[in-house]
């Protein structure tokens, strides 16, 4: 169908959002983002973009400035906590030349977002806090201030307090995976190479990587704990803390932590993909539609993936309601199967029993060194697909 001038409302400027909103634009609709937030910013932190990212990106003509702004990855690390001993090394190399892997700073990320979005001449609104979406073929966006709209179609990609995902599928509890989580950036003060080191130790685990010309370092620390149950990005939390429980990490990762100044801290918890992404002519896209724990650093990747499809769907069907039905199709196979991956992630990296741990790391060490490839092919399913390619 021709998207020309069909007038879209996107919910969320975050990285889902601003993929979605430059993707229909680019296809000629009138597209109006909605944020909520009085500015377009991000609290710092750092983001790996994988290859399969990047194929959105380079469709979108953006690869070049990312480039600029961001370190290129060239390994994936995993050490012992104790001594920093290197376990496991993945070549992220092997993947090709033509499958970079990236560190950028969110900031960045949405920065480049926001300003392709604005050129291509979509719409930002801010201070626009949405409090439901009434489903149907002409659907309805009431915002918090009572104001409402009507579009010929709305996309949820408000993240993961969606207020489009009830609207479609109900209320259900998530579940808590007694996993809290710390991020913060820091100063590169430790020779940080461009790789990410995964230091694992019992029931905790550290990954660090540097952003913007190896200038920073970022650092997500988990642990494995019960009696949490605060979910959300932005609560602070003294650094205090998280040096007292990763005291027993030592080298590189004790010199990063001990000049944490500032520190997020939120709950783990697992949620089942949607079942429905979509109604009449409004479509979830995103952590709205899908979760998903940071252990395979796929969230935003899997946002932007949505958005390409969503946009190559619509084109290619009759209508509406039929082009979002193949955009779930297209969708929600691939995305179970990545936010299951990354829930059984944390499992391997926080073995506590001794025996176990050393046979374990034995296993990687010889894995890594013997068939580097084949251990790096196990995710080529995630990082050499193309969905720019795919229809
Ligand atoms: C510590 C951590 C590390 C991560 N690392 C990676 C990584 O390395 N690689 C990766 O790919 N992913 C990573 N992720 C996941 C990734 O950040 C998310 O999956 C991604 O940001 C989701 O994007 P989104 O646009 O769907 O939602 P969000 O980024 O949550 O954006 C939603 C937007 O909607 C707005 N909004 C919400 N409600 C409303 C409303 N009612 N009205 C108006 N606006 C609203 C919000 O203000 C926000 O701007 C990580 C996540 C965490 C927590």
């Amino acid at each position: 169908m021709d998207l020309n001038g069909l007038k879209i409302r996107v919910i969320g400027a975050g990285i889902g959002g601003l993929t979605a909103a430059l993707v229909l634009r680019e296809r000629g609709a009138d597209v109006t983002v909605l944020e909520q937030a009085e500015a377009i910013t991000e609290v710092g932190a750092g983001l790996q973009v994988s290859p399969n990212g990047m194929a959105v990106l380079r469709a979108l003509g953006l690869e070049a400035a990312l480039q600029v702004r961001a370190v290129r990855g060239q390994a994936v690390e995993l050490r012992d906590y104790a001594r920093g001993r290197l376990v496991s090394r993945l070549n992220l190399g092997a993947l090709g030349d033509d499958a970079p892997y990236y560190f950028v700073h969110r900031f960045d990320l949405i920065d480049i977002l926001a300003e392709a979005v604005r050129a291509a001449g979509v719409k930002i609104r801010l201070l626009q806090k949405v409090e439901t979406v009434v489903p149907g073929d002409v659907p309805r966006v009431v915002l918090a201030h009572g104001q409402e709209v009507s579009v010929d179609l709305v996309i949820g990609a408000d993240g993961l307090h969606s207020k489009l995902r009830p609207v479609l599928n109900g209320t259900v509890a998530p579940f808590f995976t007694r996993q809290v989580a710390w991020r913060a950036t820091v100063p590169n003060t430790v020779g940080h190479g461009p790789v990410a080191k995964v230091h694992m130790g019992p029931r905790r685990h550290v990954v660090s990587y540097p952003l913007r010309g190896g200038e920073m370092v970022n650092i997500v620390a988990v642990q494995e704990r019960s009696g949490w149950h605060e979910e959300g990005w932005h609560i602070a939390d003294d650094p205090a803390n998280l040096r007292g429980c990763f005291s027993d990490f030592e080298g590189e990762t004790k010199a990063l932590l001990a000049n944490v100044e500032t520190v997020r801290k939120w709950g783990l918890f697992r949620h089942p993909v949607a079942p429905i992404w979509h109604k009449g002519h409004s479509a979830l896209l995103g952590d709205a539609a899908h979760p998903t724990l940071p252990f395979m650093a796929q969230g935003a990747v899997m946002a932007m993936e949505d958005a390409w499809v969503l946009g190559d769907a619509l084109a290619k069907a009759d209508d509406i309601e039929a082009g979002l039905a193949a955009y779930q199709m297209r969708r929600q196979g691939r995305v179970r199967r990545v936010v299951d991956t990354a829930s059984k992630n944390a499992r391997r990296y926080h073995l506590s029993a001794p025996p176990v741990r050393m046979a374990a790391h034995l296993g990687l060490t010889i894995a890594s060194t013997l068939a580097p490839k084949a251990m790096m092919g196990h995710f080529d399913w995630i990082y050499r697909y193309d969905v720019t390619k795919d229809s």
